[in-house]
């Protein structure tokens, strides 16, 4: 508090408790502060992700933004240097982390996959970060399993504003499970994606006994046939260019595969979002309703054809479209500036290694199944023979203890041994055990310190592989996971509702976006959250 001179010495001058008195009543005279204040809530948080998006993707494509991301990126707050924080980078974590601002060593979302030692039906293997035995999926096919948030061990902002009852209704969308699930958490009402199998609009028993009949409508209405016969052809293509694809299989130009691997996903999902937003009136709630949406075909379209290839030029630009009429959809229900926008992606992309060894870049494929191999065999000379390894996706390589036992090997010292072959093995940077791991003394550095934060004990794995930049674990096209800016570096914005304009190029992380919400939306901090608030934003 700031006192003039004169004043104080009138106060210091007065009986101790006349001037605590005194100082009580200047305090209550003080400007009420922006904490105290019940300043006005958005109605609706619109949490947008993009499947697939490196930040650079704003700076090379943003000539031709003329829709909702050149909006947010003239009137939002725009942060230039935001990163995921964790190794691996890939769509659960990225979906998880958005929320809850948790790593994953916290939020136990290690990956898309991973192994349990003893799972629900305690029968070992694979699961996904969202499937769950225990639910059926509505609207797809009779009697399949549906997902649900369980996996996650943390709360995300949404649950944080449902706890507190600040918020009337919280949905998820989108063409994938984890990404219509994770961001929104455990006490969603509902949370949407799609099943290839029936092209239906999905959900599970988690959230409700049976789909409801708007949901219904847009299945029975066959969404995805209004595209049948399309083109996807380049928004600023020339007459004679050819269409990058077709949506009829056995014409002229190549066929486009599935609807996800195409833009008009993203258009479809879009349709969807208006439909959640008008049939279960978000916005218009007490408290502040949240909609999280998810853009799949980026990350589909990216994995086949790479970072610079002009289909992820096109579908960029498209997506900038597809977001203007989500938000003038908004506006024009909500009125403007009832609306706070956060945008983001939950990785980036490598360049695909051909493309990169084309113009002299660093780059290649390597197999985690033949280097899982190859590690295995050097076990079995020096241990004893058996099936070494459980488990292995993309350098996360889980150990059979079965084998170790019955050699009668240490756990510790197999691991050591298995870590020194694999680091032999060419492009591999670096390997952690799950001893350096669980001891932290791996984060001697950035990279290190990624593999810290993207481990978690009960869920990880025994070794950790880390290719050199631009290497993956990857047959075609090309992907992420890596700890390294192309997959970490992603575009973050917020943008309307208590919101100021302004460009931060200080690094931030993605971890940093939960603890901002809730100081905005006066609720507490998700319980996994890592991150802090990033004041810059406050109007
Ligand atoms: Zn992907």
């Amino acid at each position: 508090m700031i006192m003039f001179p004169e004043l104080s010495r009138k106060i210091s001058m007065m009986k101790p408790n006349r001037a605590l008195l005194f100082s009580i009543l200047l305090l209550l005279l003080v400007p009420v502060t922006a904490v105290s204040a019940d300043k006005q809530k958005p109605k609706l948080v619109l949490a947008v992700v993009v499947d697939q998006f490196r930040y650079d993707y704003l700076t090379r494509f943003r000539a031709d933004y003329h829709g909702g991301i050149a909006r947010m990126l003239e009137r939002g707050a725009v942060f230039t240097d935001a990163h995921y924080l964790q190794f691996p980078t890939v769509t659960a974590i990225g979906h998880s982390t958005f929320m809850s601002g948790a790593t994953p060593s916290v939020s136990g979302i290690v990956g898309n996959e991973w192994y349990e030692r003893d799972n629900d039906e305690h029968r070992p293997g694979q699961v996904s970060s969202v499937s769950d035995p225990k639910t059926k999926l509505l609207g797809g096919g009779p009697g399949l399993t549906g997902s649900s948030p369980r996996r996650l061990l943390v709360s995300t902002l949404p649950d944080e504003l449902k706890m507190a009852k600040r918020s009337g209704k919280v949905i998820g969308i989108s063409m994938k499970d984890r990404s219509a699930i994770l961001p929104v958490g455990h006490m969603a009402d509902a949370a949407y994606w799609f099943d290839a199998d029936s092209s239906n609009f999905v959900s599970s028993t988690y959230y409700m006994s049976k789909l409801p009949e708007w949901v219904q409508k847009i299945n029975a209405d066959r969404p995805v046939w209004k595209y049948a016969g399309m083109e996807w052809t380049a928004l600023d293509a020339k007459p004679g260019d050819k269409p990058f694809c077709s949506m009829t299989a056995g014409a002229a130009v190549p066929f486009c595969g599935a609807i996800e691997l195409t833009p008009f996903s993203n258009e479809m999902l879009e349709d969807m979002a208006e439909k959640a937003i008008e049939n279960e009136q978000l916005g218009t709630h007490d408290g502040t309703d949240v909609l999280a949406v998810s853009f799949s075909a980026n990350d589909y379209v990216g994995h086949q054809v790479g970072p610079d290839d002009p289909r992820v030029r096109d579908i960029s630009i498209r997506t900038d479209q597809t977001l203007k009429k989500l938000m003038d959809f908004i506006d024009a229900r909500l009125g403007e500036g009832n609306t706070l926008v956060v945008f983001t992606a939950d990785h980036g992309v490598a360049p695909v290694p051909e493309v990169n060894n084309a113009r002299k870049m660093p780059g290649g494929r390597l197999s985690s199944a033949s280097m899982a191999r190859i590690v295995s065999d050097a076990l079995s000379a020096k241990f004893g023979k058996g099936n070494w390894f459980l488990y292995d996706n993309s350098g996360f390589v889980y150990l059979n203890y079965e084998t170790v036992t019955n050699n009668h090997a240490e756990a510790v010292e197999v691991r050591r041994f298995a870590a020194e072959v694999a680091r032999g093995l060419p492009h591999i940077a670096r390997v952690f055990t799950r001893d350096d791991l669980l001891r932290g003394g791996a984060a001697a550095d950035a990279v290190g310190r990624s593999a810290l934060l993207g481990f978690y004990g009960p869920r990880s794995g025994d070794l950790v592989l880390l290719p050199e930049p631009y290497y993956m674990f990857s047959e075609t096209g090309t992907t992420h996971a890596m700890p390294y800016n192309h997959d970490t570096h992603v575009p973050l914005i917020f943008y309307g509702a208590g919101i100021r304009a302004g460009v931060h190029y200080q690094p931030v992380a993605i971890n940093d976006v939960a603890a901002t919400l809730a100081a905005l939306l006066q609720v507490e901090t998700p319980s996994g959250s890592s991150g802090r608030v990033l004041t810059d934003v406050m109007e």
